[in-house]
């Protein structure tokens, strides 16, 4: 017997979830077709085991740090296999969010098979067939392994292996030194492990290099081993050879080069889904080729965000659903890189926004060095830095410091609703709080129209009128 559900969603990842839940709540008949593990990526091999191992390092970290406060610094006893419990425990404590028995209560039919197209509108998966008026891609993405020579025969790791990996690498060789590569290079540095991150390009390529520049001397500070424009001539098993020659000797490798996105085993041009290896392609309303079909999150190559694919998935509830006008809005996409410090970026940087908007761009810093709260953590460097158009319209910002990823939300918001500096620098935030200082950025916008002359004139001449 065919299935005909209004809505069919492939991948039980962060996009295809947001679907199927938000579709079946409005009373729609949904199936959800999943091959590997609910919650995909981010729950599984992504955001979530990424973040707990972040967790566990920075505990070891503060250990070693107290000596400035006054409190005996020591060398943390790292017990690497209850550490890694700790990480399979915080996924078993989200799983329930993302099982089959939530979304089977939900309505949904869930079918754990792989799927592919058989026709336009149609696809098999396992013993099912289905047929919808609307399919939604939602495949996500798999590590892209460069074609280094010898690597594809070493055993090397990935986001996919390393968090079954339970023993403490002596010296782990990170190749890639993206968002991925940087933050378990530190977790596993602070963990214990010697760590060597070998970038072909340069580190954090994406971000403001005035910022992300303050990462990456925590990183070095902490002990990690940045080696940008290192080209690798060969892998042999976990050893790195440089061109040039220099041999580095690593115990675990790990690759992190970016991604790439799942199409494999779905036939895509059965369904006449137009594909590049840069992902599915895709309109500003996520629709394919294909007029029946949307492909949403990492496998169409435009983000490879959790928040994105749910931003996403919620374009295509409002624009499938309720025929409402939704398009991709690229100008409000957040980041954020989890190291410590964290950095975060908004909207866009002084670079794009130059070449977008011209010299007349303003562009703004508060460092946390002048920032109360900052100077009782003892955190002596980073900064908030914001961009304005000519009438003061923020166009982007990037924060670099504690808790980075939680203090860009204000400015998240203003992007959203196109607000302008007199909005952020106008509200009252708490003393003593990071915060404060995206707002005293924000003012700065203001500080020479507001103590320049011609208001200094106009102030002394307003206080010589009577008092009333
Ligand atoms: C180490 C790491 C850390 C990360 N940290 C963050 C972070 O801190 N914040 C953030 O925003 N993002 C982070 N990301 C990115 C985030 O995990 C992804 O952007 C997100 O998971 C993408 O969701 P998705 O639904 O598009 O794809 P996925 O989560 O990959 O889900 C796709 C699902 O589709 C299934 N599937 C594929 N093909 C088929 C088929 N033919 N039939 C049936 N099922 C199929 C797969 O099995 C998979 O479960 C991180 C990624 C990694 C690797």
């Amino acid at each position: 017997m065919t299935l005909t559900p209004d809505v069919c969603v492939v991948g039980a990842g962060s996009a295809g979830l947001v679907v199927a839940a938000g579709a079946a709540q409005l009373g729609l008949e949904v199936v959800l077709i999943e091959r590997g593990e609910m919650g995909g990526d981010c729950l599984n091999y992504g955001c979530v085991p990424s973040k707990a191992l972040i967790a566990a390092a920075r505990v070891a970290h503060v250990q070693r740090s107290g000596t400035d406060f006054g409190i005996a610094a020591v060398e943390p006893t790292v017990d690497f296999p209850r550490v890694m419990d700790h990480v399979v425990e915080t996924i078993a404590a989200i799983a329930p969010n993302d099982s089959v028995e939530r979304f089977e209560k939900l309505g949904v039919r869930v079918l754990k098979e792989q799927a592919r197209f058989v026709a336009r509108n149609e696809l098999v998966a396992g013993p099912h067939r289905i047929s919808s008026r609307r399919i939604v891609l939602a495949t996500g993405s798999r590590p892209a392994v460069p074609p280094i020579p010898g690597l594809a025969e070493a055993p090397y790791l990935t986001n996919e292996t390393i968090f079954a990996n339970r023993t403490l690498p002596s010296h782990l060789i990170v190749i890639g030194g993206g968002p991925i590569g940087l933050e378990l290079a530190q977790a596993f540095r602070r963990l214990g492990a010697r760590v060597t991150v070998l970038e072909a390009m340069s580190f954090l390529a994406k971000d403001d290099p005035e910022l992300s520049a303050v990462v990456l001397e925590h990183l070095k500070d902490e002990g990690v081993e940045l080696r940008a424009g290192a080209k690798i001539a060969r892998v042999d098993g976990t050893a790195a050879t440089l061109e040039g020659g220099e041999r580095l000797e690593g115990s675990h490798l790990l690759v992190a080069t970016g991604r790439t996105p799942t199409v494999d085993g779905l036939d895509l041009e059965v369904a006449g889904i137009a594909h590049t290896p840069r992902g599915i392609a895709v309109d500003e309303r996520l629709r394919t080729t294909n007029r029946n079909v949307w492909a949403i999150g990492d496998c169409n190559g435009l983000y490879a965000f959790t928040h994105m694919a749910g931003y996403e998935a919620s374009l295509f509830i409002r624009g499938a659903l309720f025929r409402a006008p939704a398009r991709l809005d690229h100008s409000i996409v957040p980041w954020t890189t989890y190291t410590e410090p964290e950095l975060a970026q908004v909207g866009l940087g002084e670079h794009a926004a130059r070449e977008r908007h011209g010299d007349g761009v303003k562009v703004l810093r508060w460092p946390f060095a002048d920032n109360d709260r900052a100077r009782t953590e003892r955190v002596h460097d980073g900064l908030v830095k914001a961009i304005a158009d000519r009438r003061g319209r923020i166009l982007g910002a990037a924060i670099v410091g504690p808790n980075a990823g939680e203090l860009i939300q204000p400015w998240c918001l203003a992007i959203s609703r196109r607000l302008k500096m007199s909005v952020l620098a106008s509200f009252v935030p708490p003393y003593p709080t990071l915060g404060e200082a995206s707002k005293r950025a924000a003012g700065s916008y203001f500080t020479e129209t507001l103590f320049g002359a011609r208001t200094r004139k106009l102030v002394r001449f307003l206080v010589r009128l009577p008092v009333w």
